[in-house]
């Protein structure tokens, strides 16, 4: 009983006070969870020159990176935009590293003037940008070291056939651009996706990295990226931190003394730092029996929560207003007009209309993918900061809807 109280709560202030607050659909997040997060990841590692660039695209409100600039963390951003809204949350030029996949070059050369650390992850633009800027301007190369990790490790962006990053059997082709320009290149980067398990396979892959380096003078660092597993439901298997910065640090060392010179040891999560922080509540609009089924409509759906629909990602749901009712199976559906599944076959405490439903793990790639489909108002957004909660962006509403268009008289 104590367990599940303690889980509606957010640093003392109730998840339930929060919806009645603020309204619903609303998106929660607790600051200490992700300081909490930050620090764990920063304390795994000893005797290594660590720096941890968040990936803004898992959650950028602003409040969310002054949090992380305030803790000390760099950023990781894949578009103008979030460079800006980075910038505009008080991170430094110098903390930010642009890792861009397919935009125009254009991109990359306003990235330049602002200043940010370039991440270059093909062949056609290494070589326009050393013709424009020689040694210059230096900057990182993210390389694709197609591991198809045997078996146990289901890798998403780091496989032969991804679009990710320069082969690494194009690796001699990037050694004659580089030295036909002179580019100063002092970072290599290798993201390989979300799935990484064990520590071993984020070892296997470091070793890669290692003996490429060899042949840059000028490195600063090596960023290895992200892929930290969280917990979706009881039993995941996660990323062992503790583990992994031990077997990193220690051969990270070992490379940097091969290497003659200190390296900073990068790496960029995303949802090891701000999932665990969220929650998505919704308030039950209709518990409907079927013959086979309850269904649990709520005030919500795949326009402000994709996860589920777009990867099949799990989210486990609790009832908030009902903490000791009957549990019971329930298939916790969206408003969507389309296939707009939450979770099926979730236990949860009898849900009644009007139950407030909490589900967790929403920090990252929640509000950041949401839309405005079926022309609803994407959520409002509150930390809890300090003991409480703070709204830190406004329910939408019609005018927002309406901001771009442009009548036309008819
Ligand atoms: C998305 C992304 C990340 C973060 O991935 P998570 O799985 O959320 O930790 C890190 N680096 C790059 C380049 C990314 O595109």
């Amino acid at each position: 009983m104590l367990l599940k109280e303690v889980n509606y709560q957010i640093q003392g202030v109730e998840l339930a006070e929060i919806a009645k607050e603020f309204g619903s659909p609303v998106y929660v997040y607790d600051a200490e969870k992700i300081l909490s997060q930050f620090q764990r990841l920063k304390n795994a590692f000893s005797g290594v020159n660590l720096k941890i660039k968040y990936a803004a695209k898992a959650l950028t409100n602003q409040a969310i990176l002054k949090l992380l600039n305030k803790a000390g963390s760099g950023i990781d951003v894949v578009s103008l935009q979030e460079l800006e809204l980075g910038l505009l949350a008080g991170f430094e030029a110098k903390d930010i590293m642009f890792t861009p996949n397919c935009v125009a070059y254009e991109e990359i050369q306003a990235g330049v003037k602002k200043g940010v650390t370039i991440n270059l992850d093909n062949l056609p633009f290494l070589e326009k940008f050393g013709k424009e800027y020689g040694s210059s301007v230096p900057c990182c190369i993210r390389i694709n070291p197609h591991i198809d990790a045997g078996g146990n490790v289901k890798i998403m962006t780091g496989h032969k056939e991804s679009k990710f990053g320069i082969s690494i059997e194009q690796f001699p082709e990037i050694l004659n651009i580089v030295s036909k320009y002179n580019i100063d290149i002092i970072g290599l980067h290798i993201h390989s996706g979300s799935d990484f398990k064990s520590a071993d396979a984020f070892v296997k892959a470091a070793d890669i990295l290692f003996d490429l380096s060899n042949n840059f003078k000028n490195l600063r660092f090596l960023d290895f990226g992200s892929g930290f597993k969280v917990a979706y439901k009881e039993g995941d298997y996660t990323t062992d931190i503790a583990e992994l910065g031990e077997k990193m640090s220690s051969s990270f060392q070992q490379f940097c003394k091969k290497y003659g010179r200190d390296l900073e040891l990068w790496f960029e999560p995303g949802k090891f730092l701000v999932s665990e922080s969220g929650y998505l509540l919704v308030q039950t609009n209709v518990v409907k029996e079927t013959p086979d089924l309850t269904f649990v409509g709520v005030n919500s759906g795949l326009n402000h929560l994709i996860r589920p629909m777009m990867y099949g990602a799990y989210h486990s749901i609790v009832n908030i207003s009902n903490p000791s009712g009957v549990e019971k199976p329930y298939n916790v559906v969206g408003y969507i007009c389309e296939t707009d599944t939450f979770g099926s076959g979730l236990v949860m405490n009898e849900v009644r209309e009007g139950d407030i439903l909490a589900i967790k793990n929403a920090g990252a790639y929640g509000f950041s993918m949401s839309s405005n489909y079926n022309s609803r108002f994407r959520p409002a957004e509150v930390l809890v900061y300090k003991g409480k909660a703070h709204l830190i962006r406004k329910r939408e509403t019609m005018e927002d809807l309406l901001r771009n268009q442009v009548n036309l008289e008819l």
